[in-house]
Protein backbone atom coordinates (compact mmCIF):
# COMPACT_ATOMS: atom_id res chain seq x y z
CA UNK A 1 0.00 0.00 0.00
CA UNK A 2 1.52 3.44 -1.35
CA UNK A 3 -1.18 5.51 -0.64
CA UNK A 4 -0.41 8.17 1.96
CA UNK A 5 -2.85 10.90 1.87
CA UNK A 6 -0.16 13.05 3.91
CA UNK A 7 2.46 12.06 1.24
CA UNK A 8 0.30 13.15 -1.68
CA UNK A 9 0.86 16.64 0.02
CA UNK A 10 -2.44 18.34 -1.00
CA UNK A 11 -0.87 22.07 -1.11
CA UNK A 12 1.33 20.85 -4.22
CA UNK A 13 -1.42 19.71 -5.85
CA UNK A 14 -2.24 22.17 -8.60
CA UNK A 15 -6.01 22.03 -9.11
CA UNK A 16 -7.49 24.46 -11.48
CA UNK A 17 -9.07 26.90 -9.29
CA UNK A 18 -4.92 27.65 -9.18
CA UNK A 19 -3.79 26.95 -12.68
CA UNK A 20 -6.85 28.74 -13.90
CA UNK A 21 -5.46 31.52 -11.72
CA UNK A 22 -2.09 31.37 -13.25
CA UNK A 23 -3.37 32.03 -16.70
CA UNK A 24 -2.55 28.10 -17.85
CA UNK A 25 -6.30 26.90 -18.32
CA UNK A 26 -8.89 29.16 -19.52
CA UNK A 27 -12.12 27.91 -16.97
CA UNK A 28 -11.36 26.47 -13.32
CA UNK A 29 -14.94 24.12 -13.28
CA UNK A 30 -14.14 21.11 -11.40
CA UNK A 31 -14.37 18.24 -13.89
CA UNK A 32 -15.83 15.88 -11.57
CA UNK A 33 -19.34 17.60 -11.23
CA UNK A 34 -18.61 20.36 -14.04
CA UNK A 35 -20.79 23.13 -11.54
CA UNK A 36 -18.12 24.32 -9.14
CA UNK A 37 -15.15 25.63 -9.46
CA UNK A 38 -12.22 23.29 -8.23
CA UNK A 39 -10.08 24.03 -5.81
CA UNK A 40 -8.55 21.20 -3.19
CA UNK A 41 -11.32 21.93 -0.40
CA UNK A 42 -13.91 21.11 -3.49
CA UNK A 43 -12.96 18.43 -5.18
CA UNK A 44 -11.71 15.94 -1.91
CA UNK A 45 -14.86 17.17 0.12
CA UNK A 46 -17.31 19.51 -1.16
CA UNK A 47 -18.08 18.05 -5.12
CA UNK A 48 -20.90 16.45 -4.87
CA UNK A 49 -18.93 13.26 -6.91
CA UNK A 50 -16.80 13.04 -4.32
CA UNK A 51 -19.27 13.21 -1.24
CA UNK A 52 -21.07 10.45 -3.25
CA UNK A 53 -17.59 8.22 -2.78
CA UNK A 54 -16.67 9.20 0.66
CA UNK A 55 -20.50 8.57 1.78
CA UNK A 56 -20.10 5.16 1.00
CA UNK A 57 -16.61 4.54 2.72
CA UNK A 58 -17.17 6.65 5.92
CA UNK A 59 -20.55 4.84 6.44
CA UNK A 60 -18.77 1.58 6.09
CA UNK A 61 -15.91 2.80 8.58
CA UNK A 62 -18.94 4.32 11.20
CA UNK A 63 -17.28 7.45 11.05
CA UNK A 64 -20.29 9.88 11.35
CA UNK A 65 -18.83 13.05 10.17
CA UNK A 66 -20.02 13.92 6.38
CA UNK A 67 -17.25 15.74 5.12
CA UNK A 68 -15.05 17.00 7.37
CA UNK A 69 -12.69 19.96 6.50
CA UNK A 70 -9.39 19.36 4.71
CA UNK A 71 -7.09 20.35 7.37
CA UNK A 72 -9.25 18.05 9.86
CA UNK A 73 -8.87 15.09 7.88
CA UNK A 74 -5.33 15.33 7.87
CA UNK A 75 -4.84 15.90 11.87
CA UNK A 76 -7.83 13.03 11.74
CA UNK A 77 -5.66 10.90 9.89
CA UNK A 78 -2.36 11.46 11.86
CA UNK A 79 -3.74 11.37 15.49
CA UNK A 80 -5.17 7.79 14.61
CA UNK A 81 -2.57 6.43 13.25
CA UNK A 82 -0.13 5.76 16.68
CA UNK A 83 -2.71 3.65 18.46
CA UNK A 84 -3.83 1.30 14.98
CA UNK A 85 -6.82 -1.50 15.68
CA UNK A 86 -7.45 -3.05 12.67
CA UNK A 87 -10.59 -1.08 12.50
CA UNK A 88 -8.65 2.39 12.44
CA UNK A 89 -6.07 1.02 9.60
CA UNK A 90 -9.00 0.11 8.06
CA UNK A 91 -10.21 3.85 8.00
CA UNK A 92 -6.74 4.96 7.25
CA UNK A 93 -6.62 3.04 4.30
CA UNK A 94 -10.06 3.79 2.85
CA UNK A 95 -9.75 7.90 3.58
CA UNK A 96 -6.20 7.65 1.44
CA UNK A 97 -7.42 5.30 -1.29
CA UNK A 98 -10.47 7.69 -2.14
CA UNK A 99 -8.23 10.73 -1.73
CA UNK A 100 -6.13 8.91 -4.15
CA UNK A 101 -8.66 7.94 -6.78
CA UNK A 102 -10.46 10.85 -6.60
CA UNK A 103 -7.52 12.94 -7.60
CA UNK A 104 -6.86 10.32 -10.54
CA UNK A 105 -10.01 10.27 -11.80
CA UNK A 106 -9.92 13.80 -11.53
CA UNK A 107 -6.31 13.36 -13.94
CA UNK A 108 -7.83 10.56 -16.10
CA UNK A 109 -10.99 13.09 -17.11
CA UNK A 110 -8.34 15.87 -17.92
CA UNK A 111 -5.65 14.05 -19.52
CA UNK A 112 -6.96 10.60 -20.96
CA UNK A 113 -10.96 11.81 -21.74
CA UNK A 114 -12.29 8.64 -19.38
CA UNK A 115 -14.42 8.97 -16.88
CA UNK A 116 -16.00 6.85 -14.15
CA UNK A 117 -18.87 7.18 -12.15
CA UNK A 118 -18.88 7.32 -8.62
CA UNK A 119 -19.71 3.50 -8.32
CA UNK A 120 -17.07 2.55 -10.44
CA UNK A 121 -15.05 4.65 -8.04
CA UNK A 122 -16.29 2.87 -5.13
CA UNK A 123 -15.86 -0.33 -6.24
CA UNK A 124 -12.07 0.18 -7.42
CA UNK A 125 -11.29 1.06 -3.33
CA UNK A 126 -13.16 -1.56 -1.97
CA UNK A 127 -11.25 -3.85 -3.54
CA UNK A 128 -7.95 -2.03 -2.58
CA UNK A 129 -9.10 -2.46 0.28
CA UNK A 130 -10.28 -5.80 0.56
CA UNK A 131 -6.65 -6.63 -0.48
CA UNK A 132 -5.45 -4.57 2.40
CA UNK A 133 -7.36 -6.84 4.95
CA UNK A 134 -6.21 -9.96 3.32
CA UNK A 135 -2.40 -9.15 3.57
CA UNK A 136 -3.72 -7.92 7.17
CA UNK A 137 -5.27 -11.54 8.15
CA UNK A 138 -2.37 -13.14 6.95
CA UNK A 139 0.19 -10.89 8.97
CA UNK A 140 -1.85 -11.86 11.96
CA UNK A 141 -1.99 -15.32 10.64
CA UNK A 142 1.53 -15.64 10.38
CA UNK A 143 2.02 -14.45 14.37
CA UNK A 144 -0.47 -16.61 15.05
CA UNK A 145 1.01 -19.58 14.41
CA UNK A 146 3.96 -19.32 16.27
CA UNK A 147 1.87 -20.24 19.26
CA UNK A 148 0.60 -23.21 19.21
CA UNK A 149 -3.03 -23.85 19.31
CA UNK A 150 -3.59 -27.22 21.30
CA UNK A 151 -3.23 -27.39 24.75
CA UNK A 152 -1.71 -30.75 26.57
CA UNK A 153 -5.17 -32.14 27.43
CA UNK A 154 -6.13 -31.74 23.54
CA UNK A 155 -3.73 -34.51 22.76
CA UNK A 156 -4.65 -36.38 25.50
CA UNK A 157 -8.55 -36.13 24.43
CA UNK A 158 -9.08 -33.92 21.26
CA UNK A 159 -11.31 -35.37 18.79
CA UNK A 160 -8.69 -37.84 16.39
CA UNK A 161 -9.03 -38.20 12.88
CA UNK A 162 -7.09 -40.14 9.89
CA UNK A 163 -4.79 -37.57 8.70
CA UNK A 164 -1.51 -37.79 6.60
CA UNK A 165 1.34 -35.88 9.14
CA UNK A 166 3.21 -33.98 6.14
CA UNK A 167 6.46 -34.15 8.61
CA UNK A 168 6.85 -37.90 9.34
CA UNK A 169 3.35 -39.41 7.41
CA UNK A 170 2.12 -40.80 10.24
CA UNK A 171 -1.68 -41.28 9.72
CA UNK A 172 -3.36 -40.13 12.74
CA UNK A 173 -3.59 -36.57 14.23
CA UNK A 174 -5.95 -34.59 16.62
CA UNK A 175 -7.43 -31.64 15.18
CA UNK A 176 -9.72 -28.88 15.67
CA UNK A 177 -11.61 -26.52 13.44
CA UNK A 178 -11.96 -22.57 14.11
CA UNK A 179 -13.01 -19.93 11.89
CA UNK A 180 -9.63 -17.74 11.66
CA UNK A 181 -10.91 -15.79 8.39
CA UNK A 182 -14.18 -13.80 8.14
CA UNK A 183 -17.55 -15.20 8.94
CA UNK A 184 -18.54 -16.30 5.18
CA UNK A 185 -15.95 -18.58 4.37
CA UNK A 186 -15.44 -21.85 5.56
CA UNK A 187 -13.77 -22.91 8.83
CA UNK A 188 -9.59 -23.98 9.04
CA UNK A 189 -8.80 -27.42 10.49
CA UNK A 190 -5.65 -27.24 12.47
CA UNK A 191 -4.03 -30.75 13.13
CA UNK A 192 -1.31 -32.18 15.90
CA UNK A 193 0.43 -35.65 14.84
CA UNK A 194 -0.26 -38.14 17.02
CA UNK A 195 3.42 -39.85 16.40
CA UNK A 196 4.78 -38.82 19.76
CA UNK A 197 8.17 -38.26 18.08
CA UNK A 198 7.08 -35.82 15.70
CA UNK A 199 4.33 -33.40 17.21
CA UNK A 200 3.84 -31.26 14.02
CA UNK A 201 1.16 -29.25 13.92
CA UNK A 202 -0.31 -27.86 10.45
CA UNK A 203 -3.72 -26.10 9.02
CA UNK A 204 -5.83 -26.87 6.37
CA UNK A 205 -7.82 -24.47 5.16
ZN1 LIG B 1 -16.84 19.14 -8.30
ZN1 LIG C 1 4.09 -36.36 12.28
Amino acid sequence: MGYSPVALYFGELATRDRLHRWGVIDCATCVLCTTFDESHEHLFFGCPFSTSVWHYFLVKNSIHRPCFPLLNAIQWIDVHRGGATLQTLLALVSCAAVVYHLWRERNRRIFQGMSSTPDQIISVVASVIRGYVKIKRRQHLVEKEVEPIFSKDDMKNGPTTEATCPNCSFGKAVFQQLQIRSADEPMSTFYWCLNEKCGQQWRED
